[in-house]
């Protein structure tokens, strides 16, 4: 038999023959050309096949196989890996997208989610129990490689990255072992601290995770804030800086603000930036709020009335926003375009910076304005004819999560998450489209000038930041430089207990 002949005989899950799809559906709607698609079409790969598991046995059988024929192996489960690491040209792909089962028990409060489950579903699912995990902004993003990279959303400031709430997981090693690790019991500890926060698909394939709830608060809103204009970006970033001091703000469960990038030579561009958040009160006490975070931008009711948006998620105990709520949930605090929004695929290109805990001030502030104000960039009505976008967003951290745990004297112990007392991460991102009627060579060239822009972010002497997110993947940084100071006690564990002597789970940002 042939390789695809043993996929394709890979025992049947509940009497179904697994899905595998190779080259000879190439012509098929629906078939290969649409199924190796991945969430950034920046990259494009031709994998050997994909093999669509519905169970923890099946992957076994297929990371056995892989191994056994020496094949390269990857793991898809939502697909939005920025760097499409979840493929390869010639790769034998495990999909998860059909594993996506999430279920609640009410007696534990712990939330049992496959890992193929998108934030759409889960937050929708767990929502009608009054409970939440510290999901992300994204509803198309999946749960495995959201929590295997930390994760982050409106949740972070007040519940910590998602990683800190997994308390269990199923998961196939590299000898096609289904182990169960369980902090409760013990069980797997080290495995679990590398699993929270140490990457996607370094340790082994992981098939269901047993994540703790938290009860939604009575009242929860979202908004967000637009400044141009008159107000220098700067000024707002300092007024945003304070609202996301480790002990102010408590209700202030996430946020971030966007900025966007710009040519300082460029007569027709403006200043903008965009403040995002969830409030854990009603909107009158949050617009009460407001107006003290604002008092140094001297803002007035006219500013507000024409600026702020917002949306009201639970009043009185009870979901009010509805299913349009669990489609788009937090993604615009990600994306630019309103077109790019939800589960379409875009190409796109991210990289990112983590601000030291201490030392950002007025020099970070100046780094900062001027990776974003540079001659490198194209004009904006160049980014606007060639469909492009690009800014950053930051990412808070610091909120009371992380002060307790420090004051706690926890310290690294209980995740792998390197940045546990870092005040927020820099993603510098672009974003553009394929469609449109934009002439080829202009679009190139200022496509070109806009990743130059990147790479002088990601290169650029920035004192006042250390090390990169791992879900905002850029694979020119250096992996150690993703994980930091948990970096050698991730490489002794993988090495220890992923039963992996073959580096089956490796791709290019996993750990070696
Ligand atoms: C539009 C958009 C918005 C985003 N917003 C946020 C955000 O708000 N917060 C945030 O923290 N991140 C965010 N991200 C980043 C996102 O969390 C990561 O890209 C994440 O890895 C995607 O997980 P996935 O399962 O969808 O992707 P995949 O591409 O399927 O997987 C990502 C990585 O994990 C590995 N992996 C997948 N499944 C498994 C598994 N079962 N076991 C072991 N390894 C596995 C893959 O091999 C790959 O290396 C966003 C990304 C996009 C594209």
């Amino acid at each position: 038999m042939n390789i695809i002949e043993q996929l394709e005989n890979i025992t049947p899950y509940n009497g179904r023959p697994v899905e595998v799809v190779d080259k000879k559906w190439l012509i098929s709607f629906n078939g290969y050309k649409k199924k190796k698609q991945n969430f950034n079409t920046y990259y494009q790969f031709d994998p050997l096949a994909i093999v669509y598991c519905e169970s923890p046995e099946q992957v076994s059988e297929v990371v056995q196989l892989a191994g056994k024929e020496n094949r390269i192996l990857r793991v898809r489960s939502g697909g939005h890996d920025h760097e499409a690491e979840c493929s390869a040209t010639g790769a034998i792909v495990i999909d998860l997208s059909k594993m996506k089962h999430v279920s609640f028990d009410k007696a534990t409060k712990i939330a049992e989610i496959e890992p193929g489950a998108r934030f759409e579903d889960i937050v929708r699912i767990l929502s009608a129990y009054d409970v939440s995990i510290p999901h992300g902004t994204c509803p198309s993003v999946a749960i495995a490689g959201f929590i295997s990279g930390g994760g982050w959303g409106p949740w972070t400031r007040s519940k910590g990255m998602c990683c800190e709430s997994l308390v269990a997981v199923s998961i196939v090693l590299g000898n096609g072992e289904i182990a169960y690790l369980d902090e409760r019991t013990q069980r797997g500890r080290e495995l679990l601290w590398a699993i929270r926060g140490g990457g996607g698909m370094s340790y082994g394939i992981i098939t269901k995770f047993y994540i703790e709830t938290f009860p939604l608060p009575d009242e929860l809103i979202k908004f967000e804030l637009t400044f141009k204009g008159r107000f220098k970006s700067m000024d707002v970033f300092k007024v945003w800086e304070d609202m996301i001091a480790p002990s102010n703000n408590p209700e202030l469960t996430g946020t971030n603000i966007k900025i966007k990038a710009r040519n300082p030579e460029d007569k027709d561009s403006i200043e903008e930036c965009v403040i995002y958040g969830s409030f854990a009160e009603s909107s009158e006490t949050f617009k009460t709020k407001l107006k003290v975070w604002l008092k140094p931008l001297e803002t007035d009711e006219s500013f507000l009335e024409e600026y702020l948006k917002i949306e009201e998620i639970r009043e009185k105990g009870k979901q009010i926003a509805g299913q349009i709520f669990f489609e788009e949930l937090y993604v615009n605090w990600e994306l630019g375009q309103a077109k790019l929004r939800g589960g379409t695929p875009s190409p796109h290109k991210v990289t990112s910076r983590v601000v030291v805990e201490d030392g950002w001030g007025a020099s970070g502030r100046q780094n900062l304005y001027e990776s974003l104000n540079t001659c490198i960039l194209p004009t904006s009505q160049e980014l606007k004819d060639s469909g492009i976008e690009c800014y950053a967003t930051h990412n808070a951290i610091s909120g009371a999560y992380y002060a307790n745990h420090k004051a706690a004297g926890t310290g690294n112990t209980e995740s792998s998450f390197p940045y546990k007392q870092r005040p927020f991460i820099i993603q510098y991102q672009a974003w553009w489209k394929l469609e449109g009627n934009i002439p080829e060579a202009k679009f190139k060239k200022c496509l070109n000038s806009v990743l130059e822009w990147q790479q002088e972010c990601r290169d650029r002497s920035f004192p006042e930041t250390s090390g990169s997110f791992i879900s905002f993947k850029d694979a020119s940084i250096m992996t150690k430089h993703y994980f930091a100071e948990s970096y050698e006690e991730l490489k002794r564990i993988k090495e220890k207990w992923s039963n992996d002597p073959e580096n089956i789970f490796s791709s290019r940002k996993t750990i070696i």
